[in-house]
């Protein structure tokens, strides 16, 4: 089916690492979700016989991480960087700052987004999600299943740091005795930063270019109005601007070769799934109302969450793209149609 290149067998076992390239080393850490792991990033931070290392991206912050955490941490760590400020990346950002007396270096939009959400602020509230849901009619039952009182994103996150190194797009860090440029990338968070080395030929992906997935790409609460698929899709279309061989260090998964095609596959996966939709557009529709057509599968309350997103973000770019009209009906629900 995919012609991608996966050119590690083995996957590092718990608490341990594996090296991927000169000075680059991968590990997982477990998730309690749906998605059961998490790559992290290791990278050679030696500079005039001063060694370290930069950490890439943190876990979740509960107790099983941070002890296997404790089994790979090196002496000394330069620097910690999230691609994004989602809680398996940006759980341990600050318990590792603190514990090595380092900054974080991570996007505006992530870092300012991080600490958003932990606070219930600024339109991340549970009350602002199902207002969303409820105007593109999602129904009072499965609403119901998913009102919560529970911060989840601060239990996963449970400190933040109160500064950071902010980078942005072009940047170039040294990181021992390599530059690696940030490429910033929208649609699945704010201000998504991934890192290419040149001279590897390596991308740290994050979470903009996996494997065997499709990126959660969602419309949210804080830009109910957004077009969060567009900018996706503009900025995975950017990986062609690196060589094909180049070796994808995404989150979730194993580490490929094959970008270009992966870019490919993921076009032709949401061309798809406007194809899936289109014919469903002959009446006025709502996305709660078109859950079925794009996951087949049943949907528990979390799963329902994500998917209400996703099903905003493919009718919202139909319709900023000029293929659906839009209104708000009677019941205050918005149903889209063919144009
Ligand atoms: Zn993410």
């Amino acid at each position: 089916m995919s012609s991608l290149d996966y050119p590690f067998a083995g996957l590092p076992g718990p608490g341990s690492t594996l090296q991927v390239a000169p000075g680059v080393r991968w590990l997982r850490m477990p998730l309690p979700f749906q998605l059961d792991h998490i790559n992290l990033w290791l990278l050679d931070d030696a500079t005039d016989g001063d060694a370290g290392v930069t950490i890439v991206d943190t876990g979740i912050g509960n107790p099983e991480t941070r002890a296997l955490w404790e089994k790979l941490l090196p002496q000394k760590v330069k620097r910690i960087i999230i691609t994004h400020y989602h809680p398996d990346h940006a759980g341990n950002a600050a318990w590792l700052c603190e514990r090595f007396g380092v900054d974080l270096w991570t996007t505006q939009g992530e870092y300012l987004t991080a600490h958003a959400v932990r606070a219930g602020s600024a339109g991340y509230t549970s009350d602002a999600v199902l207002e969303v849901f409820r105007k593109n009619g999602l129904d009072e039952a499965r609403l119901g299943a998913m009102v919560t009182r529970r911060n989840r994103y601060a239990a996963l996150v449970p400190d933040f740091p109160q500064s950071y190194r902010r980078v942005i797009d072009g940047d170039r860090i040294r990181i021992g005795a390599r530059e690696w440029r940030v490429i910033v990338g929208y649609g699945h968070a704010p201000e998504h930063a991934s890192l290419y080395c040149e001279e590897l030929g390596v991308v740290i992906a994050g979470d903009m270019l996996l494997s065997t997935i499709s990126t959660n790409v969602s419309v949210w609460s804080v830009d109910p109005e957004g077009d969060p698929l567009r900018l996706f899709l503009e900025s995975v279309a950017r990986y062609r601007e690196l060589p094909p061989g180049v070796l994808v260090l995404p989150s979730h998964g194993k580490p490929f070769r094959g970008a270009h095609t992966r870019v490919d596959e993921l076009e032709k996966h949401h061309r798809e799934r406007f194809s899936d939709l289109m014919p469903c557009l002959n009446e006025p529709r709502s996305a709660g109302e078109l859950l079925g057509v794009l996951f087949k599968r049943p949907l528990d309350a979390h799963q329902t969450f994500f998917a209400m997103g996703e099903a905003i973000a493919h009718l919202h770019y139909l319709y900023y793209a000029g293929r659906a009209r839009r209104a708000v009906g009677a019941d205050g629900i918005m149903r889209y149609a063919k144009v």
